[in-house]
């Protein structure tokens, strides 16, 4: 195996990377990660959850499934997803944000994140993390894709399309391996995760070929 890259990424900040056709990108983590990947050779061309969806003809993606652009064209495989059994990676959402966390307190409804009314929120979260991510390649805020929120297990109540947050995250750190459809610039964010149990933890980000 030969590391390309195998970054540290602290709780609530963002990390980008490069990363060439055939090459996996090893995200490891026990809270929520938002990730998101652009064709480096054609920054309009960016991840779509719909797509996504649609190619796969599921909402809950896992080993095997690809991720796909609003452009139709596979972007990246999931070769191996440790929380298989364990529970789902969200493509309901799209990400968190300063002004989302502070609209939730305006509304009353911190208490949907399973730690009370009164919990600190961030002044900032996954989108802006996700810019920070991209800021080599300065994608406008409002082109940032909407991610694959990988060990964000909802549950979704099918009759009434309601979507709850949940704390089902991994014990420990468990990683998901994706590869390189194409070459691709790639972010990912340490989610401050409110619904977690211990809240958003760091994570770690390893690039690698075989
Ligand atoms: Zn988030």
């Amino acid at each position: 195996m030969k590391i390309i890259v195998d970054d540290f990424v602290p709780a609530n900040t963002g990390w980008g990377h490069s990363m060439e056709e055939g090459q996996i990108l090893r995200i490891r983590a026990k809270t929520i990660v938002d990730f998101a990947c652009i064709n480096l050779h054609n920054l309009n061309e960016r991840f779509d959850q719909a797509r996504t969806k649609v190619y796969n003809m599921k909402i809950w993606i896992s080993t095997g499934d690809q991720l796909f652009s609003k452009l139709n064209n596979p972007m990246m495989t999931i070769i191996e997803d440790q929380f298989s059994g364990q529970g789902y990676h969200d493509l309901q959402y799209g990400s968190c944000s300063g002004p989302r966390y502070a609209r939730a307190k305006e509304e009353g409804r911190l208490n949907q994140y399973h730690h009370g009314d009164d919990i600190p929120i961030p002044d900032h979260g996954c989108w802006e993390n996700l810019i920070d991510g991209f800021s080599e390649w300065q994608i406008p805020p409002e082109l940032i894709p909407s991610p694959l929120n990988i060990f964000q297990h909802v549950n979704i109540d099918v009759k009434s399309g309601q979507i709850n947050h949940s704390p089902n995250r991994p014990i420990d750190p468990i990683y998901v391996d994706l590869q390189a459809e194409m070459d691709l610039a790639v972010a990912a964010s340490a989610c401050p995760d409110l619904a977690a149990p211990e809240f958003g933890q760091p994570i770690q980000a390893t690039i690698f070929e075989r």
